[in-house]
């Protein structure tokens, strides 16, 4: 097949590079290392789906999806579907289970699901495209209440590297459905999705800030405070330091800010009630916690919606010393040597819990995932990378391993293993030789094939 019959096979439109819209098509969220593709295939169905995963398997050219674009980590030069033609959304409030295409984002679901007085379990931003985050695990505003993202999907929809299009339930195919969820896009591609809403109508939520300065061990009473929290309530802290720049509020400029965001699954008197001793840890720059629609949920974390570039890591622990707190606010106070955000998320209650039917995702057990990311202006790669590896150091010793949903950038094969329990990344990799046996999906990160 050559790419003027690939052209005849599908719906949507094809991009070569030089062409008008390539660059539209080929860029998403993360801006540092884009695709640069050799033919953009804009799905708008399965059928087009089929149609490009079979040109790449024929010219064994490489093959990534990108639907919105937050999670690129490894940049393909072959074959590029492109999933955000097919945003479709349905919901059935009856048996409360939204059908998501494989392109819909977070947003697309939400607004689906609220008028019926449902949720689904996304993330803090709502630009992130719901089916890449769900098979990357998914830790949501609701995660200490509901679990993974991945623990609440009935079906998948796939497109394996044949050709051939699966319905994979536990029933139907328990080891790929096992594996999709957690495992990432590594064995086909995803046309659609079947995940389970919950009643969520309303959360008590939003963020307080502080200055650093004022309330210097903001990240460690936040870490003493999450240790009485019930499972209804999720909650995060961050950090970092504004540029002296005119164009940003007076009291921001120049200085280190902490930021608490919190999700309560709850009445909002109970909300309120749990959050005080927040409110009394010292002088507060900005107050938004109030109860609000799970519809209006992006306002919890306020993240950045405009696409730049972007590198972040992270670890995943059991327990923060006050100490290794200290060093991590530290690593984002002024004198970082390239603009650096660190946070921490409170992880465990129903994310610890198995899943009636268990799936890929490693380190269950994990109470905090620790993270550190960049803006990367041109040139800063190395000091960036340098600067990330020093502010997760004091971590490394107690580290169960990594969470490669909030990983942007690539890593190397072990740090992908240390993702997973051992038994279950060789598993995965099996997973992966069975279904892409030349290697040919460049998954955001990608597993090896055996032997
Ligand atoms: C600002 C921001 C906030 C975030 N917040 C959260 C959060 O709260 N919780 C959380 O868990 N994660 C969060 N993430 C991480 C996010 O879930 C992952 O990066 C996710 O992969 C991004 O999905 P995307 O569609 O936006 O990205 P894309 O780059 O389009 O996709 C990421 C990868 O998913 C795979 N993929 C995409 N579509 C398909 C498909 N149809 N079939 C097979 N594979 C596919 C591909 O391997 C692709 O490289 C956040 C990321 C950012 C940048």
């Amino acid at each position: 097949m050559n790419t003027r019959q690939l052209a005849e096979r599908t719906r949507g439109p094809l991009y070569l590079p030089g062409t008008e819209g390539y660059d539209e098509q080929r860029l998403g969220f993360q801006l540092l290392e884009p695709h640069k593709p050799s033919v953009i295939v804009a799905v708008t169905g399965t059928q087009d789906v089929q149609a490009a995963v079979e040109f790449a398997a024929e010219t064994r050219s490489p093959l990534a999806v990108q639907a919105s674009g937050h999670g690129l980590a490894a940049p393909t030069e072959g074959v590029l579907i492109n999933t955000r033609r097919m945003s479709g959304v349905r919901v059935d409030p009856q048996t409360r289970v939204a059908c998501i295409e494989a392109g819909a984002t977070w947003q697309q679901v939400i607004e689906a699901a609220a008028p019926h007085g449902l949720a689904p379990l996304s993330g803090s931003s709502p630009g992130v495209g719901a089916v890449s985050y769900t098979l990357g695990g998914g830790v949501g505003l609701l995660a200490r209440r509901y679990g993974f993202a991945a623990d609440h999907v009935r079906r998948i929809d796939l497109v394996t590297l044949d050709g051939r299009l699966h319905q994979v339930t536990a029933d139907s195919d328990p080891d790929l459905f096992w594996g999709l969820r957690g495992g990432g896009g590594n064995f086909g591609v995803v046309t659609a999705m079947e995940i389970d809403l919950v009643p969520v109508a309303r959360i008590y939520g939003g963020s307080l800030s502080f200055e650093v300065e004022q309330v210097p061990d903001v990240l460690e009473a936040w870490h003493r405070w999450t240790a009485t929290m019930p499972d209804e309530m999720t909650s995060a802290v961050s950090t970092l330091t504004y540029p002296d720049l005119p164009m940003l509020p007076e009291p921001l400029r120049g200085r280190q800010v902490a930021q608490i965001a919190i999700s309560y699954a709850g009445p909002q008197e109970d909300g309120r009630r749990l959050a005080q001793p927040l409110r009394s840890l010292g002088p507060i720059l900005r107050d938004t916690l109030r109860e609000l629609p799970y519809a209006d949920s992006g306002t919890v974390f306020d993240e950045p919606d405009q696409p730049h570039a972007y590198r972040s890591r992270n670890v995943l622990v059991n327990d923060l010393g006050p100490r290794d707190l200290a060093d991590l606010t530290k690593a984002a106070g002024p004198s970082a040597p390239v603009m650096t955000v660190v946070g921490v998320r409170h992880l465990g209650g129903a994310l610890a819990r198995e899943p009636r039917t268990p799936n890929a995702i490693g380190h269950r057990d994990a109470t905090y995932a620790v993270w550190v990311l960049s803006p990367v202006q041109a040139g800063e790669q190395q000091v960036v990378r340098e600067t990330h590896r020093a502010a997760l150091a004091p971590f490394a010793g107690d580290a169960l391993g990594c969470s490669l949903n909030f990983t942007f950038g690539p890593l190397s094969g072990d740090e992908i293993r240390s993702a997973f329990a051992p038994a279950d990344y060789d598993r995965l990799v099996k997973l992966k030789t069975q279904y892409d046996p030349h290697g040919l999906l460049h998954a955001n990160h990608s597993f090896p094939l055996a032997g």
